[in-house]
């Protein structure tokens, strides 16, 4: 199929509507819309995301279960088969082997055409049946001419298989990228990277890449391509990694432009608040503190991403900046993903701050009618200089009278659209506050340069003095009886732990390894969910205490309410509980320096940052602690592989490096859901190596070419783009 001529001269793809293209009316064009497609030039850049080969007929003798491939074969045997489902068996043979089309939806028609000796070419994924290998539903053609046999027609290249929508079928999706790459020869899609880049990275052309990954020849490398190794590949890969990474650091110089309310006060309330602490910051504390002194005393917004191992003190470093921010005359903001988390500031600042004469106000969701509005009439008016809270704190109608500070903790679960629009809200005559983002799970580099390169980093990277490294052992939960001894024997000389209970969801159910803490975090866990997990800790307490009489048992979960939580917490730090029976609910800031032991029950349903939060919450003390993370038989691949992670390393950034390579960074940073870094092409851990030539041409472009760097965002971003604009 051609495309129409391109309307007028001069004209590029991405000014040309997608109408412009044949089958496209403004039904298909809205429905091409939800893919992101609006421009010519979008068509280009919507990737297959693999491939089929129909460009060779293969024989059936040499299938494999799995195999996707093209067959020409020869009816053999037709029948229906009744029974619970009615079903149309064809068993066809090319003379290296016979196999069987299976299908559930057929006419009349359909199965008079398999007649016996009626030659079929078909297409389909290979399954293992019953007796042979068989296709379900494949797509296939009854080959009317008997010279096709011999010399039978094949695709002249490999098929792409693209993302869809519903009402949008790959055979118009080919169509059309079929119009959009025959626009593309005459000329009219720019290369956007300089020559100088160009012959550094030996990469394909774009209209090349784009030419070879819609379209590869049969004899390309297959396994290449679907790996997504491919020269072709690694071009626009490479692209689409410089295109993020420029509007992050185009944000950034934006940012660097605004004005911010300059912190220039002596320190004196961060004086006494450090005076009155039982110990001293550690060297990383102190200097990741003067780094954002340093920023605060700018009239510029700090824009600072903490890093921090968990127990490496974070919170007291934040307290830090909030009392510079108070001294100053400002109201600052400590902002944390859950409900549980922000308690747990709650108190931490709380504890702090009062002695010095501050008061520490508390917004949450959870929070109604009259205490919800004393809260935020106090906000408002400036009454109330420090608050802690959930995302409650940035809602509509919650206004500030002169914020100056945000500090959000667990960086991770929030993307660079969540940053922009705490900042937009705390705004204030044109000046912005500053942010100070904290965040435990270390962030690779390849991760930072292309979703955090708008932030300025700090990393604290040295626990305080006396951690003792925790010793991690996995064990199937059939041991369960010695590892209630090894509780017994810990308590009895004294030491204190934590048993864990893990939510079961239903989707577990059929063992899969879904992560379910993990994903429970950052959202409001259901409520049939919580229940079911506090009713999990509550058996496991009942069955405990039977088990370990002479241990005094505690039980702590989120239903419990904020003081009998509180209650309990003090009540085991104080030594009057042996053992601690919990949910997730201790993942957060929970310090007693006694509890040398924890067990963590179906350990493989957590994600690998959270269990290494969990085991933090150990080796606070001086004496060495253990960690046992229970299984319960079989282990996924994936599973073995993060437990395995956990026992052999105590460094959070080697887990945070590992969790990535297995998951994936859609799931580390937990934004699959809120699409914060939807790449269409490339893979932050498979494209490692592009980083430093990416970080150059990055300075190269804005240097000597910033008038290409909007088209380039714009090309890849698309409508995400707008917050890269200057
Ligand atoms: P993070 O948030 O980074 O996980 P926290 O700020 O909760 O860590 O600190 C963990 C524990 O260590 C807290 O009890 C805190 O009071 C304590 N702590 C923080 N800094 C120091 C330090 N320099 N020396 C000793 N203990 C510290
Ligand atoms: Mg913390």
């Amino acid at each position: 199929m051609t495309a129409r001529a391109l309307p007028a001269e001069n004209i590029t793809l991405d000014s040309l509507p997608v109408t412009a293209l044949k089958r496209v009316g403004p039904r298909v064009a809205e429905l091409l819309a939800k893919l992101g497609i609006h421009t010519v030039q979008d068509v280009l850049f919507h990737l297959p995301l693999r491939y089929q080969d129909r460009t060779r007929v293969a024989p059936i003798g040499a299938l494999r279960v799995g195999d996707e491939v093209s067959l020409i074969t020869e009816v053999q045997l037709s029948e229906i088969k009744l029974g619970r489902r009615r079903q149309l068996l064809v068993r066809v043979a090319d003379g290296s082997g016979s196999m069987l089309l299976r299908f559930f939806h057929f006419s009349a028609q359909q199965q008079s055409a398999f007649a016996r000796g009626a030659r079929v070419r078909c297409f389909g994924e290979v399954r293992s049946g019953p007796g042979m290998l068989e296709m379900v539903h494949p797509e296939y053609r009854i080959i009317k001419d008997a010279v096709v046999r011999d010399a039978p027609e094949v695709d002249e290249f490999l098929t792409p298989v693209y993302p869809a929508t519903e009402g949008v079928q790959q055979n118009t999706l080919r169509a059309l990228t079929q119009q959009a790459l025959d626009l593309m020869r005459e000329g009219v899609l720019r290369d956007e990277l300089p020559p100088q880049i160009m012959a550094q990275l030996r990469l394909p052309s774009l209209t090349e890449a784009l030419a070879y990954v819609h379209r590869p020849p049969p004899d390309a490398p297959l396994r290449m391509l679907l790996e997504g190794n491919h020269p072709a590949q690694q071009r626009l890969a490479f692209e689409e990694l410089l295109a993020h990474h420029l509007s992050l650091r185009l944000l950034r110089n934006k940012t660097a432009r605004q004005c911010a309310p300059q912190l220039h006060v002596p320190g004196v309330l961060m004086q006494r608040f450090l005076d009155a602490l039982p110990f001293t910051l550690t060297g990383a504390q102190q200097r990741v503190l003067g780094e954002i002194i340093h920023d605060l005393r700018r009239d510029h917004p700090m824009q600072r991403l903490v890093q921090g191992d968990v127990g490496s003190g974070k919170t007291v470093v934040a307290a830090c900046a909030v009392l510079h921010t108070v001294e100053a005359g400002f109201q600052a903001a400590v902002m944390a993903p859950t409900e549980l988390l922000a308690e747990q500031h709650l108190q931490n600042f709380t504890a702090w701050l009062t002695p010095l004469g501050i008061e520490v106000a508390w917004l949450s969701g959870k929070l109604t009618g009259k205490a919800w509005q004393g809260v935020v009439e106090r906000l408002a008016s400036g009454q109330a200089t420090v608050v802690v809270g959930t995302h409650a704190l940035f809602q509509e109608g919650v206004t500030f009278a002169n914020l100056g500070l945000i500090v959000v903790d667990e960086q991770h679960r929030f993307g660079v659209h969540q940053r922009l629009a705490l900042r937009e809200k705390g705004s204030q005559q044109g000046r912005y506050p500053h942010q100070l983002i904290m965040t435990a799970t270390p962030i690779p580099r390849t991760l930072a340069m292309t979703a955090y390169a708008d932030l300025d980093s700090s990393v604290i990277d040295e626990l305080p003095p006396g951690r003792t490294p925790v010793d991690t052992v996995v064990v199937a939960d059939t041991r369960r009886a010695d590892v209630v001894e090894r509780v017994r024997n810990a308590c009895r000389v004294g030491r204190q732990a934590y048993w864990v209970c893990t939510l079961i969801e239903e989707s577990d159910a059929q063992g899969r390894d879904s992560v379910a803490g993990e994903r429970s975090e950052g959202f409001r866990m259901p409520e049939a969910t919580e229940m079911l997990q506090c009713q999990t800790a509550t058996d496991t307490a009942l069955h405990l205490t039977e088990a370990l009489p002479e241990l005094r048992v505690g039980l702590i979960h989120g239903r419990l309410k904020s003081l009998e939580k509180q209650q309990i917490m003090a009540t085991f730090k104080a030594g009057a509980l042996d053992l601690l029976v919990a949910t997730t609910v201790i993942e957060v800031g929970v310090d007693v320096p006694n509890a040398s032991l924890m067990i963590i029950e179906n350990a493989e349903r957590l994600g690998m940052a959270q269990l290494h939060q969990l085991r933090g919450r150990v080796g606070r003390g001086t004496q060495s602690s253990s960690c046992v993370l229970m299984y319960h038989a079989p282990l996924s691949a994936d599973g073995r592989a993060r437990l395995a992670a956990l026992r052999e390393t105590n460094d959070g950034f080697e887990i945070a490096r590992r969790d990535l390579a297995l998951r994936g960074p859609g799931e580390v940073l937990g934004t699959r859901q809120s699409g914060m870094l939807q790449l269409h092409i490339a893979d932050l851990v498979r494209d490692q190596a592009l980083i430093p030539k990416i970080e150059q041409a990055a300075v190269l472009l804005l240097e000597r070419y910033p008038e290409r760097v909007p088209a380039l965002i714009k090309r890849w971003l698309g409508e995400a783009a707008r917050y890269g604009e200057v």
